[in-house]
Order: C-alpha cells, then sequence, then structure tokens
C-alpha cells in the first residue's frame, strides 16, 4: 500500500515536472505566443504641403476605418505626415478626438514624405532644399507641431522616406523606424534590427503594402507552418 502511494505520488510529481517544461519550452519557442501584428496606416501629405486640403478632404474616410477598426477591436498605428498634425491642431474637437484614439489603444506616430520622394511634406534638415518653394521648416520644426498629437508629448514611431533623406532627417527621440513595401510577402514578417540615423539608435522593422500581398495572405493566414511568431507582422494602408 506504502509502495503504490509512492508510485502515485512520483506519477503526480513526474507529471507536474512535464508539464511545467512544457509550458516552459512551448513560451521559449513561441508556441503560445500571439502574433504581433503591426497595422500602419499612412495619412498622407497631398500635393501642396502649405494646405491642410488633403487631410480635410481624407479625414471622414479616417473616421470611418477607426469607427471600424474598434467594432472588430483592431488597434491600428496611425503614421501621420505633418499636415495631417497642423489639421488635427486647428481645432479642438479634432484633437480631442486623436487622444480619444490613443487612449483606445491606437498609436499616434508618425510618416514623413522627405524632399526625395513624391509629394514632399515641405520639412528637411538638408539645405539643399532650403530654397524650394515646398520648404516649411527643419524637422525639428515639424516635430514641434507633430509631438503635440500624443499624450506623452514625444511620438516614438515613424515611417519616414526616403533612405536618401533619413540620413539627415531621422527626428529626435523617435524609437521605431518602419520601411519597405516594395517586396511582397517577403516584407511581411520581421524582427527589429538596430539602425542608426543622426546619431540616434533605432529599431528597424519592415512592412508589406496590403494592396501587394491582398490575394497572398489568406493562404499564409491559414497556414500556420509560415508563422515566425517571435517577429513582428507588419501591414501598411496607404
Ligand atoms: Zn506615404
Amino acid at each position: 500500500m506504502e509502495n503504490r502511494k509512492r508510485i502515485i505520488l512520483f506519477v503526480i510529481i513526474i507529471s507536474l515536472i512535464l508539464l511545467g517544461t512544457g509550458i516552459g519550452l512551448g513560451t521559449f519557442f513561441g508556441i503560445n505566443k500571439p502574433t504581433r501584428l503591426f497595422i500602419a496606416i499612412h495619412c498622407e501629405p497631398g500635393s501642396f504641403p502649405a494646405t491642410t486640403d488633403y487631410p480635410e478632404q481624407y479625414w471622414f474616410n479616417l473616421l470611418q476605418m477607426i469607427s471600424q477598426a474598434d467594432q472588430n477591436d483592431v488597434k491600428l498605428n496611425l503614421l501621420f505626415n505633418p499636415q495631417w498634425g497642423s489639421y488635427i491642431l486647428q481645432n479642438t474637437t479634432r484633437f480631442s478626438l486623436v487622444r480619444s484614439w490613443e487612449s483606445n489603444g491606437h498609436e499616434i506616430g508618425l510618416h514623413v514624405h522627405g524632399p526625395n520622394q513624391g509629394s514632399w511634406c515641405g520639412y528637411t534638415n538638408q539645405a539643399a532644399f532650403a530654397s524650394d518653394p515646398k520648404y516649411l521648416g527643419t524637422i525639428a520644426e515639424m516635430m514641434v507641431i507633430m509631438n503635440q498629437l500624443p499624450a506623452f508629448g514625444q511620438i516614438l514611431t515613424t515611417c519616414s522616406a526616403t533612405d536618401e533623406d533619413i540620413i539627415f532627417d531621422y527626428p529626435v527621440g523617435v524609437l521605431f523606424r518602419t520601411s519597405g513595401g516594395s517586396e511582397k510577402m517577403n516584407h511581411l514578417w520581421s524582427k527589429p534590427t538596430t539602425e542608426t540615423f543622426t546619431g540616434q539608435s533605432t529599431a528597424g522593422f519592415n512592412h508589406a503594402r496590403y494592396g501587394n500581398i491582398q490575394s497572398d495572405i489568406n493562404k499564409t493566414l491559414t497556414n500556420s507552418s509560415n508563422y515566425t511568431k517571435s517577429a513582428i507582422m507588419n501591414m501598411l494602408w496607404d
């Protein structure tokens, strides 16, 4: 009888050890980790950077998108060109609404079209563009506008382009940089890599354009072997 009790106790202990090891290994190899998804929404500057015509034209579409995201409990990473920052700050109702999105879990981040990209947003540190009719100011001046948007007082994520511009125009204090979109599925998953611009270290990761991968994405999502759960899945709508 004593022996039987000992055997039962032994089996229980071994079972607990195996269960614990299983949970530990599962966590280590990412089996139990949820997919980390970053959904970047690019809010573009439009063709006339001195105006807020473009955000005014598409403001209602953004409201609809956020409403749909909220209905489905999806959190968005809203990356605004400075024209959107100015447009939001012009009106206290609009500004309060953006802050309510943030407190509801959406990120308020930055998107910058540099002078070497189409639809330049008008801001750069590059002296060669300071006499351009589209020039509006330096990157520091742009950040005075943009850092008013998040409650924290510092934007943490940017999609700043191009590679040619970013070496001069990376904004101070921004910790994360998202880039890519030129490749389809290859840019969907990435692990953050350390990058250095203007003397600052940032964590850089890729994004894939949803428009480019729309037909492939469902296959990927239903095939669990394509997941790399220690990586971040990043889709861009622009
Ligand atoms: Zn853009």
